[in-house]
């Protein structure tokens, strides 16, 4: 009896979940956009620079790790690229039985050296 309530009960709770997912993503685009219009293109950690298509390397790291916080003054936010950003997530997964030893290696940009061409390949495994 109360069949056609509830579908249209259910049809709404489609919608909301719907917007609330839509919202989500225009948000992060957007923090994203505003975090890159208000810091310089530089990774936070190792100082690379970026500038035009490349700045798709550059990614908004919140320091809480709360996407949910974000604050309009940008002070969440890091610009790490990829490669950095990676490091700091995992860093905190291996921190308990790492014991603050730094991993050697992989420290300090040099031009000949590319290490985002191993990371740009896996990147296009993700999105094919
Ligand atoms: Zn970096
Ligand atoms: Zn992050």
């Amino acid at each position: 009896m109360s069949s056609k309530k509830t579908r249209t009960e259910s049809d709404r709770l489609d919608r909301i979940v719907a917007e609330a997912r839509h919202d989500r993503e225009r948000q992060e685009k957007t923090y994203r956009g505003r975090a890159l219009k208000m810091f310089p293109w530089i990774c936070a950690r190792c100082g690379r620079e970026f500038s035009g298509k490349r700045v798709r390397e550059l990614t908004v790291h919140h320091k809480d790790h709360n996407h949910d916080n974000n604050p309009p003054d940008g002070s969440n936010w890091e610009l790490l690229c990829i490669y950095c950003h990676d490091n700091e997530h995992s860093r905190d997964q291996v921190a308990e039985w790492y014991d603050g030893t730094a991993p050697a290696g992989e420290q300090g940009p040099s031009s000949g050296n590319r290490p985002f061409a191993s990371l740009k390949d896996l990147l296009k495994d993700k999105k094919s």
